[in-house]
């Protein structure tokens, strides 16, 4: 019996990818590795977190950088961070704001689900612009000055939110914010691959920058990557390390936090709920180290072929099927399954998920009726049940 099975649950096939709700992506046996050796010991969590911000700084060009639970817990401390600095009275009233600036500049467009918790260290969002080519209404997205109108006495801040064609471009919108003072916080969640990202981002001079740590670098779903600069970093490290010690005898990694700056030791501040274990810590360095040497290329590989067979095996229904594939060699290839009417798409989809095995296909495109077949959580064993449930579904017509 599967340890799924041991507890009544029965695995599903994910062709979706990465999504947290399904369980995000596989971790290599070198992950998983690295979590059962790292928990044959103790270790100092600040020393962990110093050596990770080390390997951090380094994959990613930055000064710093931090593990923390998620890519949205990232963004809840990156904004701590802009919002409090080395100010110990503020981290301590967060997300409490009284009496110093709290507002983040956002464009109106890239408004989303994930920035309640950019919201949740105390933020008040102001947007700004629109995207004129959405409400079919015109030609233009969100422009840099409109940004720069925006900027008033409680401004503390700007959160971007990274796609491949956001609007205005990061480079042009740091570079008014660092004119005026202000900190650019960019969740860039899911912005890699390619893997160039790690580094292209933060090379544009924004001050933080979150990457997730369970979708493409494939470390445990429940870890994600802050990094940027040393003094904002060291701010969102206090506010999520535990606290309790003596100020007589905490000494952290003096290269990573610089007590010179602090006069004293803050409580436990606004991240201490989302604490990030040490294994955690090994399995996500170990990861990223993978990710970035080229460790899952042979992985990646397989997926066009592993679409194909798919691909293939729908031929012959009157099914229209398409592979979207990977320009750069990095990207996902997705398979396109095109039912027609949204209807059929999402009553395919819903047989799919209450089939045996259940199968989670993408759903993102179910309005325009297409079904979409991710490879990332793919292996070799599942290809062949789930051509098995997409037929019975799809081509034989079972209703
Ligand atoms: C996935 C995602 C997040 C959240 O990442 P977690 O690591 O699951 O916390 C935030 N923002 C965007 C744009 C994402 O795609």
């Amino acid at each position: 019996m599967g340890i799924y099975e041991s507890f009544g649950v029965t695995p599903i096939i994910n062709a979706t990818g990465s999504v947290t709700r399904l369980g995000g992506a596989p971790m290599p046996a070198e992950v998983l590795e690295a979590y059962r050796a790292s928990a044959a010991e103790a270790v100092p969590l600040e020393w962990m977190q110093a050596a990770a911000s080390r390997v951090i700084a380094e994959h990613t060009g930055t000064e710093a950088g931090l593990v923390t639970s998620g890519a949205a817990s990232a963004l809840t401390l990156g904004a701590a961070a802009i919002l409090a600095g080395d100010d110990l009275g503020r981290m301590e009233q967060l997300p409490q704001t009284d009496g110093f600036p709290n507002e983040f500049l956002v464009a109106r467009e890239q408004r989303n689900g994930y920035d309640h918790a950019v919201r949740a260290a105390g933020v008040r969002l102001v947007e700004v612009g629109f995207n004129e080519l959405v409400a079919n209404a015109g030609v233009r997205r969100t422009e840099t000055w409109e940004f720069e109108a925006a900027i008033g006495p409680r401004t503390a801040g700007i959160l971007y939110v990274r796609s491949p064609d956001s609007r205005p471009r990061l480079e042009e919108l740091v570079r008014m914010a660092h004119r005026h003072g202000l900190a650019v916080l960019v969740d860039a969640a899911a912005e890699i691959p390619p893997r160039a990202n790690l580094k292209a981002i933060s090379a544009t001079g924004a001050d933080l920058v979150t990457f997730s740590g369970g979708k493409a670098i494939r470390g445990p779903q429940s870890t994600g990557i802050l990094c940027g600069r040393r003094e904002l970093i060291q701010s969102a490290a206090l506010q999520l390390l535990d606290m309790d010690d003596h100020p007589e005898l905490w000494e952290p990694p003096g290269a990573w936090i610089d007590r010179a700056r602090i006069p004293g030791i803050p409580r436990h501040g606004i991240g201490r709920g989302y604490k990030v274990s040490k294994e955690e810590i090994a399995a996500l360095l170990t990861a990223l180290q993978l990710f970035v040497g080229g460790a899952y290329d042979s992985e990646v590989a397989l997926y066009l072929p592993r679409l194909q067979r798919v691909q293939q095996a729908l031929v012959g229904g009157s099914l229209a099927t398409r592979i979207h594939e990977s320009k750069d060699g990095e990207a996902f290839p997705v398979l396109e399954i095109l039912l027609g009417d949204e209807k059929t798409a999402f009553h395919a989809c819903r047989k799919l998920r209450d089939g045996c095995p259940a199968v989670f296909v993408g759903h993102s495109r179910l309005p325009e009726g297409k079904l979409l077949v991710h490879p990332l959580c793919l292996a070799d064993h599942h290809i062949q049940p789930l051509i098995e449930r997409l037929r019975q579904v799809l081509v034989a017509g079972e209703s």
